[in-house]
């Protein structure tokens, strides 16, 4: 046994796996120690120790207690180890916590060393110096700040502390109070005397005690720190030895990320946490109070993001947070909301007519362009609204109800605002069901392609057919693609159905080639959505190379939307499905914005008039222009034509006088299924009774 080493008797009821984890600590501290185990009941019979370290409740320790009492003088310092809940022994000379065990090696040579001191002092002046020194080393060395505090002053410091406090010598910091390094007063508000007075009196009571702490460095810079104090008795004085860790950027840390939590990065705005953690705030402080939001967003935020990249989108934002701050009443409150919304609290409405005037005004707002770099341009916005309006409800279903109302203001392109009403949820809750449902009809298959024949009207000939999709619903029946297309294309599920679509065509293509139809394309519509997503290029080839189709063959329809606002990647893209043959045809011309000059710069063969001009092409002087103007224009871009929604012969015949060159509609066929639309097809090629047609009547020059 080494003679230098300091014996431990650990003395606990049961054989405790508390044992291992604090030999561990003491090793990893540097301490040379001898280990024995006892049970408090025979501690009395054990050979002595140079220190206790008792480890249960003091009721067993009854007998430990005895036998202390019949040794009076002469008993090995007693250190207790204690737990949250473990009562303090009255006879120990010192208690630790377990989590503070990296003290607990200088505390055991603190408490050991009078004893030993007076023993090595018997023995040998040298053995003396080496366990000194053993005592001073781990106090000087350790780089926990820590110190002794006797009778109110600091009666011992180590280098580490001398640093903490930014002293030159550990000596500068002698006789001075905890107070002497403090400010008067500590974040909470209270007195920093009294709270240290509070703190020294639970470590005298309680033996160790841990609190956080803003001291003063003798520049009289703060400093924020954990303190852990532990009585310590001396020669039956008591002494608190303190150990401190400095906090500061810890805290720093924390107030940035608690700071972080309720704002939003970009505009330095409060954020979605915040506005629900305020309304909470308001319900509860005010319980009769009816707080409202207003919930804004930028119209087609998600395009701009593409337009202009993150970073140039992210500075508009910024714009949009100052142009809706400069309109705000003092008393309402403005928060960002994820994916470039905003929302603004107002405390008190009492109806729906302020409210009204409220978005209006802000409305109002956004009239004038935006300034970025080289652009200038309009942003529309749209709000939604809820109030509480004497209802029960909390901060999330406020919030929920205003984006309900802000989503069906972006749908109504008239007014950009619409106030919360029970219906809309209904209609939510139903696209939400429908959501579900479609998600299960593509894994059960429900879905099929229809057909719809489009033909030349020069020389008569079947070109083609545009696929249009169907969804056999169990026990709906048949569901048109108005009613599904839109809620797949909000929940991204479109670019999973138009992988399938494009299969399906692309086979359904592959048997009619093999069946003889030669000279011919199908049509398959694309969503904006399938482009964001960024995998078109890969589903078409995969389509292709799963079918066998020629790319010739395969059609694609873009709406305007899908084409203007987009990036030059879109333009890259379109110009490589060119170069593989594969026909690209604008849909629903005429209903979006683009000019037909900035078209003809696209890599577009086809432009697909839309419906809603041909319906009333007889009645509606208007229309047929613009039907004129477009067929014109489109030869004289090289660009094909096809009019969509054609009923009527007569309306097929002035179409092809003014030289359009191709019809889809009911007159020529409903879609149908592929099975149907073959028989068609046969039917068609055979009688090619095309008397309903004013055939030859042409007036229009064909080029
Ligand atoms: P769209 O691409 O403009 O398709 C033309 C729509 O007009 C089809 O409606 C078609 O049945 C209908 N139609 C054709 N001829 C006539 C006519 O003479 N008179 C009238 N009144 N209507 C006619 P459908 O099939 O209900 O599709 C509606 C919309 O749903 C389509 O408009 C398209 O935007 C979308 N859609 C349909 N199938 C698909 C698809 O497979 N993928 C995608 N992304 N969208 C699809
Ligand atoms: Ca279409
Ligand atoms: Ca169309």
């Amino acid at each position: 046994m080494d003679k230098e080493a300091i014996t431990i008797l650990f003395c606990t009821q049961e054989r405790s796996n508390q044992a291992d984890r604090i030999r561990q600590a003491l090793c990893d501290a540097g301490l040379t120690f001898n280990w024995r185990e006892s049970n408090p009941e025979i501690v009395a019979h054990t050979p002595t120790a140079d220190v206790i370290l008792l480890y249960c409740e003091p009721a067993s320790a009854s007998s430990l207690d005895n036998w202390l009492e019949a040794h009076q003088s002469n008993f090995p310092p007693v250190v207790q180890l204690l737990l949250p809940d473990t009562r303090p022994y009255p006879t120990a000379n010192a208690a630790i916590h377990l989590n503070q065990l990296g003290a607990l090696a200088t505390t055991l040579l603190y408490v050991t060393e009078p004893n030993r001191l007076k023993r090595a002092c018997e023995q040998s002046s040298l053995r003396l110096v080496a366990s000194e020194e053993r005592f001073r080393r781990l106090f000087e060395d350790t780089t926990l700040a820590s110190l002794l505090i006797t009778g109110g002053k600091i009666s011992d410091a180590n280098r580490a502390c001398a640093t903490l406090f930014g002293a030159q010598r550990p000596q500068d910091l002698l006789g001075l109070s905890l107070l002497d390094l403090s400010p008067p007063s500590q974040p909470s508000g209270q007195t920093s005397a009294g709270l240290a007075g509070e703190a020294i009196s639970v470590t005298m009571t309680q033996g160790t005690h841990r609190f956080e702490w803003e001291s003063l460095r003798l520049d009289r810079s703060p400093v924020w720190l954990r303190v852990i104090t532990t009585l310590l008795s001396v020669n039956a004085e008591p002494v608190i030895h303190a150990v401190f860790e400095d906090l500061s950027v810890e805290r720093d840390q924390r107030q940035r990320l608690e700071f972080l939590a309720y704002h939003d990065s970009i505009t330095g705005l409060p954020d979605r946490n915040a506005c629900i953690l305020r309304i909470d705030q308001m319900f509860t402080q005010q319980p009769n109070t009816q707080p409202a939001v207003l919930k804004l967003g930028v119209d087609d935020f998600k395009s701009l993001n593409n337009l202009f990249g993150y970073q140039l989108a992210d500075k508009l934002l910024v714009l949009v947070s100052q142009r809706l701050a400069s309109g705000l009443v003092c008393e309402h409150e403005l928060f960002r909301m994820p994916g470039g919304k905003f929302a603004i609290l107002l405390s008190e409405v009492q109806s729906s007519e302020t409210l009204q005037q409220i978005a209006e005004s802000t409305l109002l707002l956004f009239e004038s362009p935006f300034e970025l770099e080289d652009f200038s341009r309009r942003l529309q916005i749209s709000i939604g609204a809820s109030y509480t309006d004497s209802r029960q409800i909390n901060a999330q279903t406020l919030l929920q109800e205003a984006q309900i109302a802000l989503s069906e203001a972006q749908k109504n392109k008239a007014f950009h605002y619409s106030l919360f009403e029970p219906a809309m949820r209904a209609k939510r809750d139903n696209n939400l069901r429908l959501r579900e449902q479609l998600r299960q009809a593509l894994i059960n298959n429900e879905f099929e392609m229809y057909y719809q024949p489009q033909m030349e009207l020069r020389s008569k000939r079947v070109t083609g057919a545009e696929s249009l999709i169907r969804w056999n619903h169990p026990t709906r029946g048949l569901v048109p693609p108005n009613e599904f297309i839109p809620i797949a294309e909000e929940s991204g599920l479109i670019v999973q159905m138009t992988r399938w679509i494009l299969v399906d065509v692309c086979r359904q293509g592959r048997v009619w080639l093999e069946k003889g139809w030669e000279d011919f394309t199908l049509a398959v519509n694309l969503s904006a959505e399938h482009f964001d997503a960024g995998t078109v290029e890969a589903d078409i080839d995969h389509a292709l190379s799963e079918s066998g189709l020629p790319p010739q063959h395969l059609e694609i329809e873009l709406t305007e939307s899908t084409l203007l606002n987009r990036t030059d990647e879109l333009i890259v893209l379109l110009e490589r499905l060119r170069q593989r043959d594969i026909k690209l045809a604008i849909d629903d011309f005429g209903t979006g914005y683009s000019n037909l000059s900035y078209l003809s710069q696209l890599p577009v063969q086809k432009l697909k008039i839309d419906q809603s001009f041909i319906a009333d092409y007889f009645t509606n002087k208007g229309n047929r222009a613009v039907v004129q103007a477009t067929v014109l224009l489109a030869r004289s871009l090289k660009l094909a034509t096809i009019a969509e929604g054609v009923e009527k012969p007569l309306i097929a015949d002035s179409l092809y006088a003014i030289g359009c060159d191709s019809v889809q509609g009911y007159l020529l066929s409903k879609p149908m299924p592929a099975r149907a639309f073959e028989m068609w097809l046969e039917s068609h090629k055979a009688e090619q009774r095309m008397s309903v047609f004013t055939a030859g009547r042409r007036h229009f020059p064909n080029t």
